[in-house]
């Protein structure tokens, strides 16, 4: 069960405000490393490194074929391995969330979020497109090669489909006879060579054509990056510039991972029509697409027998817990299923430590331990399901510090302590079967009122007993960056399955803390108060697997670099399969990397 002492998980989640004052002298490589050699690596592709087997390879790789020795057949392969990609990921239908911040200017923060906007969905990698009757005839083929096949599941809010395009350049005319290719120079981006291709439509081949940059590795010349947008765009609307990278997950191909878009112009004189920035995160590859009849050839015997210490019938009260725990194992795994939640790992042993901290130092010795899992989400979430404590992946990225991570997990603690259990009915094995875009329809797990003041009064009083009751001035200074920017985070203050933080633009949970602590002050430098969205959590988009992201600490050098719950640009860093920075490599934010240059 629990270990009987208190830590500090203090290697992983450092105070941020302590990081602020080194300077960063750990670079990114991504900067251009150009050495403008126009001919091509000619040694033999190495066979050996592509001989890992992933259980859930889509396809054979290309590791056989002669290596290119122009320029011109560096472009024919990566043509044909984009087509090779396209073909390969076909039967994939994973997640894909959307999270847009439209910006305001602030005289002295810059762009601020003024509102938000929060897309969930899965997106069809097939060919099959659901094509909407009123387009015209040659925008239904701009829209056929763009996103291919969509599907609307979970919730709608803005028009999200655009934000998935660059997934591929162009699903269905990516050849010679639509674009120009200019090679450009070598570069590294994280561990990996890549040679830089610029990419024009020809006269004539239509609209919305990819008009960019492509990124190619140099050993089975797939596309790693893509960054641009699409041209020319339709009567009334407009593309928007994306920059979207993939990560190498499975030996020989680069999935797409993650798309980040901005548009606007702050500079004196332009009326901007539209300002925002939006992050598209890709995962959950690995999910079995749903609708498909092969549970029934799956059936497993269990062959684990009940190991329970006697022979005896469970009392009422013990059948009870059963009851409890039934319901909780079924809740898990169907969100695990429907790929809102990672499976355990890394990042619950931190959290789990925390919770260890909350409950050695008050005592509390629960008849079943507690546990942690990561939501996969970015809407700032908790919720808990029988001994389960669930904490968003975006929450989990937002906080300062382990004492904000204590606060908003002794809330969920206190509710398991309090026994103020929600989910005893989903121990009834039909309310887990709904399809993945009715989770949210089938599941909740709010509490009522009074239940959540006496989960917050008792999450204080514990905290209050805890190795962090010297630090919550800190859980203070985060309520309070919180509120300041509520009004204006309408979505990503929307819970799907738990509680809300606050309602209305107004942060509710662990009021009484709310006070404590300084004031905000953005001029403060050393003081942060809430992070930008992707700086702590990173998810391997095949199988789901959270970890902590290992940043190198950058200084913060204006009020401009706080950026609290703001997304960023990503600049993941790039390593080949089966390396040890890889699979899933860092999505280091901008404001990780904002020395960087890019
Ligand atoms: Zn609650």
């Amino acid at each position: 069960m629990r270990t009987s002492k208190w830590m500090f998980t203090a290697a992983l989640l450092v105070s941020v405000s302590a990081a602020a004052q080194q300077t960063a002298d750990n670079q990114s490589s991504a900067q251009p490393n150009a050495a403008p050699a126009p001919s091509v690596q000619t040694s033999a592709p190495s066979a050996g490194s592509q001989g890992a087997t992933a259980g859930a390879a889509p396809a054979p790789t290309p590791s056989a074929l002669p290596q290119p020795t122009t320029m011109d057949q560096v472009v024919d392969r990566f043509i044909e391995r984009e087509h090779g990609l396209m073909k390969a990921l076909a039967t994939r239908t994973p997640v894909v969330e959307t999270y847009l911040q439209n910006l305001t200017a602030d005289p002295q923060l810059g762009p601020v979020p003024s509102e938000d906007h929060y897309f969930l969905g899965r997106l069809d990698m097939g060919e099959t497109v659901d094509r909407k009757d009123y387009l015209k005839d040659q925008d239904k083929g701009m829209q056929t090669r763009l996103m291919g096949g969509f599907n609307k599941l979970f919730k709608v809010e803005y028009q999200p489909i655009g934000f998935s395009w660059m997934v591929y350049a162009d699903r269905t005319d990516f050849d010679r006879s639509h674009y120009e290719f200019h090679y450009i120079r070598r570069e590294f981006l994280g561990d990996v060579r890549c040679l830089v291709f610029d990419v024009t439509p020809k006269k004539g081949s239509g609209r919305g054509r990819f008009l960019g940059r492509v990124w190619v590795e140099d050993q089975d010349f797939n596309i790693v990056r893509l960054n641009g947008t699409y041209y020319p765009a339709p009567r009334n609307s407009y593309f928007f510039h994306m920059d979207s990278w993939r990560l190498n997950l499975i030996p020989g191909y680069w999935v797409p991972a993650y798309i980040y878009s901005e548009e606007g112009d702050f500079s004196a004189g332009v009326k901007n029509k539209i300002a925002f920035k939006a992050q598209t995160r890709i995962w959950g590859y690995d999910l079995k697409k749903e609708g498909k009849d092969d549970e029934l050839t799956q059936i497993r015997v269990d062959s684990v027998k009940d190991e329970s210490a006697t022979t005896q019938d469970a009392s009422p009260l013990q059948a009870e817990r059963e009851w409890q725990q039934q319901a909780e194992d079924n809740v898990i795994e169907r969100l695990t299923r429907a790929g809102l939640l990672a499976p355990e790992g890394d990042v619950d042993h931190i959290l789990q430590t925390v919770v260890n901290n909350l409950e050695v130092t008050n005592n509390i010795d629960l008849p079943r331990p507690v546990r942690t899992r990561v939501l996969l989400t970015a809407p700032l979430e908790t919720f808990s399901v029988g001994n389960t404590i669930v904490i968003s992946r975006g929450l989990i990225d937002v906080l300062p510090d382990e004492a904000s991570l204590a606060a908003v997990l002794a809330h969920e603690l206190a509710h398991i302590v309090l026994g103020h259990n929600l989910g005893s009915k989903y121990a009834f094995n039909d309310r887990m079967l709904f399809s993945d875009d009715s989770t949210y329809n089938n599941l909740g797990f709010k509490h009522i009122p009074e239940e959540e003041t006496a989960a917050d009064k008792k999450a204080v009083d514990m905290l209050k007993n805890s190795p962090y009751a010297q630090k919550l001035d800190n859980v203070g200074l985060f309520l309070k960056a919180l509120q300041a920017r509520a009004p204006q985070l309408n979505a990503l203050l929307t819970t799907h399955l738990g509680n809300p933080l606050g309602e209305g633009g107004t942060i509710t949970r662990l009021s009484a803390l709310a006070t404590q602590g300084p004031a905000l002050d953005n001029a403060k430098l050393d003081q942060v108060a809430a992070l930008p969205l992707g700086g702590r959590v990173k998810i391997n988009p095949w199988d789901d697997k959270a970890e902590m992201v290992k940043t190198a600490p950058v200084a913060i050098t204006s009020a401009r670099d706080k950026m609290p719950f703001e997304v960023t640009p990503f600049y993941p860093r790039l390593a080949r399969y089966g390396t040890t920075n890889a699979p899933g490599a860092a999505p280091t934010t901008a404001a990780a990397n904002s020395n960087s240059g890019n």
